[in-house]
């Protein structure tokens, strides 16, 4: 009975101590969707919304500091229209600040990320997904740089015209000499390069060219869900060495093997998109808002995964790569199913109580959470 009792209020300490270091800890997410409602259903985020993963309320609640707000660019969008489509959404992220001044701005170094936390304000940080958006024209990447975004997933889904994609056919074994000067330029003005979706060759190009820390916004371990939108040990063990960080995703069909076979078969995106396309021909806008339509009123097509499977994807990335190497990229409202136990945005917190239970010091369960991300901003950023 006592030793029943002392457990109990063991757990309870715990359960406080993780709730305190959760409050204290800067969280940082490298990839969150939730601009896509907003530009496409012009969601209200400063009201706690019925569905999805994110708004001001939930970012509140689970404690959510600094979340890279993707600017994606859905590969149907090409050439200008990429462009276009890009400007758009960084229109929808300054609308969420302007509408909200009290409870969000944007942050383009780690300092300006540390004030807006400090004043009790998300610091949202504005990133592309899908290299494609440059439009090949580093005057385009140099401009996006001054409306402040700060990372940019080499490709998304699809290879294009200067690095391959894990998703698609490689046409450049890897980085073209102009992924490299995209690379390379990223560095000079201060731009996270992002190998979050690259084919392994574009990876280990896009390493080799970089002098900065790299980091992969969203993704998980390949040694435990063999998906090649994942990342091997090689990988994960070279992010370290170059001083970057692997954001582990929540996306169940990349962190659980289980949920990934059960789903590979019967889910054919590019199949799913083929008669939307044919439906709206040049009518790309009409396209992405039916899509997006779909993609929201999809429910999980397995059994979800354990949080237990997301945990030991945390572990084995910070085991390989290192501590100091790690963080989370949950890729909320982009993603259908979540693991057990991570609903939204409000979830956060779990996690931090789960990996103290696991054993995980309170300063490394602080650099997962959000330390590493804020170091690799001040280092490639300053200040
Ligand atoms: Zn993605």
């Amino acid at each position: 009975m006592i030793a029943l009792v002392l457990l109990l209020l063991g757990g309870d300490d715990l359960a406080a101590r993780a709730a305190r270091l959760h409050r204290e800890a800067i969280v940082a997410d490298g990839h969150v969707d939730t601009l896509q409602r907003v530009l496409l259903d012009d969601s209200d985020l400063g009201r706690r919304l019925p569905d999805g993963h994110g708004d001001l309320v939930r970012f509140a609640e689970g404690g959510l500091d600094v979340p890279f707000l993707a600017l994606w660019v859905d590969p149907v969008f090409l050439g200008p229209a990429a462009v276009k489509r890009t400007l758009r959404l960084a229109d929808a992220f300054r609308r969420v600040c302007d509408a909200f001044p009290d409870r969000i701005g944007q942050a383009r170094t780690a300092k300006e990320a540390e004030s807006l936390v400090a004043a009790g304000k998300v610091a949202a940080v504005m990133t592309i997904e899908g290299g494609h958006a440059i439009d090949d024209d580093l005057a385009v990447l140099r401009e996006f740089h001054r409306m402040g975004v700060r990372a940019m997933t080499l490709t998304h889904t699809n290879t294009n015209n200067w690095c391959d994609s894990s998703g698609d056919k490689p046409r450049h074994g890897g980085l073209s000499d102009l992924g490299r000067s995209v690379v390379a330029e990223m560095n000079r003005i201060g731009m996270l390069v992002d190998v979050s979706h690259v084919s392994d060759e574009a990876f280990f190009d896009a390493l080799e060219a970089t002098r900065r820390p790299a980091i992969a916004t969203h993704s998980c371990s390949r040694a435990l869900a063999n998906h090649p939108r994942n990342l091997t040990d090689d990988q994960l063990r070279a992010l370290g060495k170059n001083g970057g960080v692997a954001c582990i995703t929540f996306v169940a069909s990349f962190v659980d093997e289980g949920y990934r076979k059960a789903t590979e078969s019967t889910y054919d995106p590019q199949g799913e998109e083929k008669d939307l396309l044919q439906k709206f021909g040049s009518d790309l806008e009409g396209f992405a808002r039916a899509s997006y339509a779909r993609f929201r009123k999809e429910t999980p097509k397995a059994p979800r995964p354990p949080l237990e499977s997301l945990l030991a994807q945390i572990d084995h990335a910070a085991k390989v790569a290192g501590f100091d190497h790690v963080g989370i990229g949950s890729d909320f409202d982009g993603m259908t199913a979540t693991p057990e136990g991570i609903e939204d945005a409000s979830s956060l917190p779990r996690i931090t109580e789960a990996l103290l239970r696991r054993g995980w010091s309170e300063e490394n369960v602080k650099k997962l959470l959000g330390g590493n991300v804020l170091r690799v901003m001040r280092e490639s950023f300053g200040e």
